[in-house]
């Protein structure tokens, strides 16, 4: 009975170990197919797989490549930024050492800065009341204007009277209120000059009073000069052209210029203003000729020529008016120019 067990127990034993083997054979086989499979896999993804690690290789050679161009700029960059700051320490020390200078020359500078500040401010008062000054004085100035703006009118009429009184002054005698002697200067040496271009003659008549300085003996120096105003009167009543005219040639001698006249016509006009004064009957009882007041006249009369001048007219009259004193007085005396 014991071997049998034994035996039983050994065949179960081997069977035991039979099967245990049988199952590592399976597992070891199944172990070399996932293996097999395993390889297979490894060996189909190893291309791909080479591929990646190249590409990767090449990316991480450029990226190596660009790292090592930052580096040579930063490098660079450095070498500039060490010389700028030892420039800088230099000006630095620089600075420092003439900071004493500079500070110098700023307060004296500022001081300047202070002076020419003050100077200006005294200048700006000074400038300012000027301008007031100014300003007062254009108000002022202003004021003027308005006012002769609106005394214009006033004033221009009293300056044109002024002028016209001042032209009157000029060409008219004060007493006797005819034509004065500039006035008659003027006029005959005008009308000398157109006789000259027209070759028509031109004649003046000199009259003088006779004994008039007895006449003012007598009456006095008032009744004179109304005397001296009458005489003027009838002599400007005879001439009744335009062109004639009477002046007062001085003292109680007036003069008669006679454009375009004849020395028959010159003789006509001295005989209508002797009747004239004749006709006044002014009495003289001092004179020697007649009761009343008479008048010597001397006459001439010339076309006016380029070798004579109106100077040479009023001496020819002049002389023949001395020739009627001479010859006794209340005369006519005509005297033909040579
Ligand atoms: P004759 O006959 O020679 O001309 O004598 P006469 O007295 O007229 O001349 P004379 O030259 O001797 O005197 C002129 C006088 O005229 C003298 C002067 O007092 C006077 N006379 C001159 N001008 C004026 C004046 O404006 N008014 C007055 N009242 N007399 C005047
Ligand atoms: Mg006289
Ligand atoms: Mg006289």
């Amino acid at each position: 009975m014991g071997t049998e067990t034994s035996i039983d127990n050994y065949d179960n034993d081997r069977a035991a170990s039979t099967s245990w083997l049988c199952e590592q054979v399976e597992r070891l086989q199944r172990a070399n197919r996932d293996l097999q499979i395993a390889l297979e896999t490894t060996a189909l993804h190893g291309d791909v797989i080479e591929a990646q690690l190249q590409e990767v290789n090449q990316q991480l050679q450029a990226e190596i490549l660009q790292r090592q161009q930052k580096e040579a700029i930063l490098q660079s960059i450095l070498e500039i930024v060490s010389r700028q700051k030892a420039d800088l320490e230099v000006i630095l020390q620089t600075t420092v050492e003439h900071s004493d200078t500079i500070e110098a020359q700023l307060y004296v500078l500022n001081q300047q800065l202070q002076h020419e500040v003050g100077e200006r401010k005294q200048s700006e008062t000074a400038l300012q009341s000027l301008l007031k000054i100014l300003s007062k004085e254009k108000d002022d100035l202003e004021a003027i204007m308005r006012t002769i703006i609106e005394h214009g009118d006033a004033v221009e009429t009293h300056w044109f009277n002024k002028a016209l009184e001042a032209n009157l002054l000029a060409t008219v005698d004060g007493l006797t209120q005819i034509a004065n002697r500039r006035k008659f200067d003027e006029y005959c040496n005008r009308q000398w000059q157109q006789m000259l271009g027209d070759r028509t003659p031109l004649a003046l008549v000199m009259c003088d009073v006779d004994f008039f300085k007895d006449y003012n003996d007598a009456f006095g120096h008032l009744a004179g000069d109304d005397c001296l105003r009458q005489v003027a009167l009838s002599i400007d009543r005879v001439l009744n052209r335009p062109m004639d005219m009477v002046a007062r040639f001085g003292g109680e001698e007036f003069v008669v210029v006679l454009p375009q006249t004849s020395a028959a016509g010159a003789m006509k006009v001295a005989e209508l203003i002797q009747t004239e004064i004749a006709n006044a009957r002014i009495i003289h009882p001092r004179s020697l000729v007649s009761d009343y007041v008479t008048l010597s006249i001397g006459i001439v009369s010339v076309v006016p020529t380029e070798n004579r001048s109106p100077k040479d007219l009023i001496d020819e009259a002049d002389q023949a008016l001395y020739i009627a004193k001479q010859q006794g007085r209340n005369r006519i005396i005509y005297l033909s120019m040579t």
